[in-house]
């Protein structure tokens, strides 16, 4: 028997539990998953530490600590996990990440708003450009990113994409490194961010780079909050160098009451609900990773403890 703890919360058991179980089976598994097990008898952990983190040091026997988020940058900082560590990637998770994506660029591009927020009722004739006319940049290239480049491309937007090292993704001019940062950042009238938060990453839009894009662009963010210099967007929208943001993520969550983007009027707040991890569609990933460790294969989607995600 297999003894598989879940760790990610009381309430995340209710959606979980029975997903879980009937993958467990699919996977061939005879485990027993539950909420406890004695950390010298658990050989897996399901985890998502919300405000609750354990200690991993007594789990001496645990072969993979899968988690549950995509983003692991509270997770992989923890001294006490030393065992392998997976972060969560999900078809559901992608399929939702690029809904909202595709919707909030098309919502920018076709300038949406100025229809639905028309309070002088004016018949205003300002049709919008085709996409095959807009540079459309996404920062990072992984499982989330990758995906949503190739549906905008499949929209006709011309899409570049950036990753750390050089990719290749069908109908996505793709660059790498520093200089690769400055060529889609100043050719992108609409960027997307997609990073995970690490040290590298940490402020990587600040009031330099935020320069270099061509004015009045627009920001969406479903990566992290730290990607971006908060003080350095507020003082570029309000000179006009960026026109909109689209924030989903924040360096404090939920964004406290009183923050200067609940009320500026070219932020939209978004509470964090981009891409959630779906429980049917990860319960399987999971499920499959501990099924490739139990055969002695190795797990999928390892963090990697140097770059951090
Ligand atoms: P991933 O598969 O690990 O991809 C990360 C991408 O970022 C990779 O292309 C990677 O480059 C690139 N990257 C990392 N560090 C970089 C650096 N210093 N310079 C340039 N590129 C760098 O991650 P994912 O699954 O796509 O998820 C991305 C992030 O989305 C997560 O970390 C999380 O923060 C966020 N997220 C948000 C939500 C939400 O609801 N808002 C939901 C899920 C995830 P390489 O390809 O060269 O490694």
């Amino acid at each position: 028997m297999t003894n598989i703890l879940f760790a990610a919360g009381g309430f995340r058991w209710g959606q979980f539990e029975a997903p879980l179980r009937a993958a467990l089976a699919e996977a061939g598994l005879q485990a027993d998953l539950s909420l406890e097990h004695a950390p010298d008898e658990t050989d897996y952990i399901i985890y998502a530490p919300n405000k609750h983190f354990i200690d991993f040091a007594p789990y001496g026997r645990v072969k993979l600590v899968q988690s549950l988020w995509a983003g692991v940058e509270n997770i992989v900082t923890d001294a006490t996990l030393t065992q392998p560590l997976a972060r969560m990637v999900d078809e559901g998770l992608s399929e939702g990440m690029v809904e909202w994506v595709t919707g909030h660029v098309l919502r920018h591009h076709l300038g949406m708003d100025r229809h639905i927020v028309n309070p002088g009722h004016e018949w205003v004739f300002d049709p919008a450009p085709l996409a095959r006319t807009r540079n459309v940049g996404v920062l990072g290239l992984g499982a989330l990113g990758a995906a949503c480049a190739q549906a905008l491309a499949a929209l006709n937007f011309n899409v570049l994409g950036w990753s750390r090292s050089l990719k290749a993704v069908d109908g996505v001019a793709c660059f790498a490194g520093d200089e690769g940062l400055r060529e889609i950042v100043s050719r992108s009238s609409i960027l997307v961010l997609l990073l995970p938060l690490t040290g590298a990453t940490e402020n990587l839009l600040n009031a330099e780079r935020l320069g270099w894009m061509p004015k009045g662009a627009v920001i969406v963010n479903p990566g992290r909050g730290p990607l971006i210099d908060d003080d350095a967007l507020l003082a570029a929208l309000e000179s006009g160098q960026i026109a909109q943001a689209t924030l989903d993520v924040f360096r404090e969550e939920p964004l406290p009451q009183g923050h200067p983007f609940w009320a500026h009027p070219g932020v939209t707040v978004t509470p964090h609900i981009a891409s959630e991890t779906r429980p049917e569609t990860a319960s399987r990933v999971a499920a499959q990773n501990i099924a490739r460790v139990e055969r002695g294969e190795p797990p999928l989607y390892l963090v990697d403890r140097q770059t951090g995600y």
